[in-house]
C-alpha cells in the first residue's frame, strides 16, 4: 500500500519529535506530516528511554525545554506534573523522556488550524527518488511511503569497539558486548567477577552507576586513551563568561591556550566554556578541514570531558567508587581479548586484566552510512554521502542535503561533521526551529 505525505520526518528519538511538533506550528494548516519511527520509542531515542533514577540529564532542566523560545517549558511542565525539581536540577532522564512524549501526544490531539501529524510505527528501510524531487520510503510494515520533502532524524548509533576483528579471540566473543543500552548483559555478570569497560565517558558513567544497584560485588575497570573522566557540574552555576574566542582567528593550538588562559583567570573554569556554547558551530566552521581533524586527534577528549559533564550527585557518586577502588580507571588502549582459565583478558597497554565480561561504551558519538540500510540506500543512490570527518553525513549550513535539491533535511548528531556541537538538546531544538521554518516555507511554495 502506499500513502502521500507532504513532510516525512523518520527517526524516533528527541530530534524527530523536536521537529515534528515546529513543523505542526509552523506549517500550512493543510500540510500533512508523518513521523515514521517506532512508536513506543517516540521521543525517547537512547538518551531518554532509561527508567533508572540514577541516570540523570547532563543540562539542568532549566535548559532543557523543547523549544528555544519557550525556556520554561520543561520546568512548567515538572511542576503541573506533580515533580518539586527547580530550573537548576538535573532531573532523571527517563522524566525528560516522558516529557517529550506528552508533548507528542497533546501535537497529536490538536487539529484545528495547524497541519495534521500523523505517527507511522516503522522503521524505514530504504528510499528512492522519485521523478518529482521527492522520496518514496519502503517501511518494515511492507507499506511505502512517497514524501514531497523529508528529513533524516536517525541519530548517530553506537560506536564500535576501538579493536580490530583480529586482535578478539574467538573464545572471547561471546563474552564482549557490544551495545550496551540493547543487551541485558547485567544479568551475565557474575556478582563478585570484575568488568572491563572500554570508554571511560558519559556512557560509562550510566551502566556503572546501573551496575552497582543490581547487587555487583567485583570491581568496574574501566579503560580510555587517556584516562580521563568527565568533570562536574557544580551545584551553583556561574554565569557563563562572555566568549572569549573568536570564530575565524589563530590556530587550533593558540585558540585552545586562550581558552585555558581565560579559564585559569576565573573562579570556575565552566564559566569560560559554558561562554563558548553560542559561538561553538561558528569556531568550527572557521576551521580548515585539517584544522578539524587535527582538533579532533588531539584536542576532542578533553574538549568533551570539559563540555559534557555529569550533574553533580552523579560526579560524587563516581568519585565515591573511585576512591573506594570499586571502580579504577585506566590510561590507554585495548590492545587484545583473549580466553583463559574462564576469564576474558583484556591485555591493556602490556598489563593483563582478568574480567568476567567486557563491555563496550565508547560512546553514541559516529554514525556510519553502512550501518544504516536507509542511509546506505540513499547513498547508493549519490543523494547522501559522508561527511569529510566521518561524523554523519555531509549537510550545508542550513542542514540541507546538497544533492537533494533543499528536498531532504537531516538533524541531530547526525549532522555533527557540519555543526560539530549538535547532539544535547539546546542545540538539537535551535536546528529542529530551523529546519522546521525552511520546510513550512517551502511546503507552502
Ligand atoms: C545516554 C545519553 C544521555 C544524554 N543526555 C543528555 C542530556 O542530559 N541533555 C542533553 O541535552 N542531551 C543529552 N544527550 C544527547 C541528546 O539528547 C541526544 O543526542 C539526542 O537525543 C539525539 O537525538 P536523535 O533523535 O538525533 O537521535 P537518537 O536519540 O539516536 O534517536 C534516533 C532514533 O531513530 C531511530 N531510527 C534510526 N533509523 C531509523 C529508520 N531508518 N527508520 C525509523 N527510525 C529510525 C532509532 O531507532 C532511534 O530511536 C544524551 C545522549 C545520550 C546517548
Amino acid at each position: 500500500m502506499r500513502k502521500d505525505t507532504d513532510v516525512a520526518v523518520i527517526g524516533s528519538g528527541f530530534s524527530a519529535v523536536a521537529l515534528a511538533l515546529n513543523l505542526v506550528e509552523l506549517a500550512p494548516p493543510t500540510a500533512r506530516v508523518s513521523l515514521v519511527g517506532a512508536r513506543q520509542r517516540q521521543g525517547r531515542g537512547i538518551a531518554y528511554a532509561t527508567t533508572a533514577d540514577c541516570h540523570r540529564l547532563n543540562v539542568p532542566a532549566g535548559r532543557m525545554s523543547l523549544f528555544a523560545d519557550r525556556p520554561e517549558h520543561f520546568t512548567r511542565w515538572l511542576g503541573e506534573n506533580g515533580h518539586a525539581a527547580t530550573a537548576d536540577d538535573f532531573v532523571p532522564r527517563g522524566l525528560y523522556g516522558d516529557y517529550v512524549g506528552d508533548c507528542l501526544d497533546a501535537a497529536l490531539k490538536r487539529t484545528a488550524n495547524r497541519a495534521a501529524l500523523s505517527l507511522v510505527d516503522a522503521e524505514a528501510l530504504r528510499a528512492q527518488a522519485l521523478a518529482d524531487g521527492g522520496l518514496l520510503f519502503q517501511l518494515s510494515d511492507g507499506s511505502e511511503l512517497a514524501a514531497g520533502i523529508s528529513a533524516l532524524c536517525t541519530g548517530a548509533g553506537t560506536g564500535r569497539l576501538p579493536l580490530p576483528d583480529e586482535a578478539i579471540a574467538d573464545a572471547a566473543r561471546p563474552f564482549l558486548v557490544q551495545n550496551p543500552w540493547a543487551e541485558e548483559w547485567r544479568d551475565r555478570v557474575p556478582e563478585d567477577g570484575d568488568v572491563l569497560f572500554v570508554g571511560a565517558g558519559l556512557t560509562m558513567v550510566d551502566q556503572c552507576l546501573l551496575l552497582m544497584r543490581t547487587g555487583f560485588r567485583g570491581t568496574v575497570h574501566a579503560v580510555s586513551r587517556h584516562g580521563l573522566l568527565p568533570e562536574a557540574h557544580l551545584a551553583r552555576r556561574a554565569d557563563p563568561l562572555p566568549p572569549v574566542l573568536e570564530p575565524g582567528r589563530g590556530a587550533v593550538s593558540e585558540m585552545l591556550a586562550t581558552l585555558r588562559a581565560a579559564a585559569a583567570a576565573t573562579p570556575d573554569w565552566r564559566a569560560a566554556m559554558d561562554g563558548l556554547r553560542p559561538v561553538t558551530q561558528q569556531l568550527w566552521k572557521g576551521l580548515t578541514l585539517e584544522q578539524q581533524r587535527r582538533f579532533l586527534r588531539h584536542a576532542a577528549p578533553f574538549w568533551n570531558v570539559h563540555r559534557h559533564r555529569m550533574a553533580p550527585d552523579v560526579a560524587a557518586e563516581i568519585a565515591t567508587l573511585r576512591k573506594t577502588g570499586r571502580l579504577v580507571v585506566h590510561r590507554g588502549r585495548l590492545q587484545a581479548l583473549r580466553r583463559d582459565e574462564g576469564v576474558v583478558v583484556a591485555a591493556v597497554q602490556g598489563r593483563a586484566l582478568p574480567v568476567a565480561l567486557v563491555i563496550n561504551c565508547t560512546g553514541f558519538e559516529r554514525c556510519t552510512v553502512a550501518a544504516s540500510p536507509l542511509l546506505s540506500s540513499l547513498a547508493a543512490q549519490g543523494i547522501v554521502e559522508p561527511d569529510p570527518v566521518g561524523f554523519g553525513i555531509a549537510v550545508d549550513d542550513g542542514s540541507v542535503v546538497p544533492a537533494s535539491e533543499g528536498r531532504l533535511f537531516a538533524l541531530g548528531p547526525l549532522t555533527a561533521g557540519r555543526h560539530f556541537e549538535i547532539t544535547a538538546v539546546p542545540d538539537i531544538r535551535v536546528q529542529a526551529r530551523d529546519i522546521a521554518s525552511r520546510i513550512a516555507a517551502g511546503v507552502a511554495a
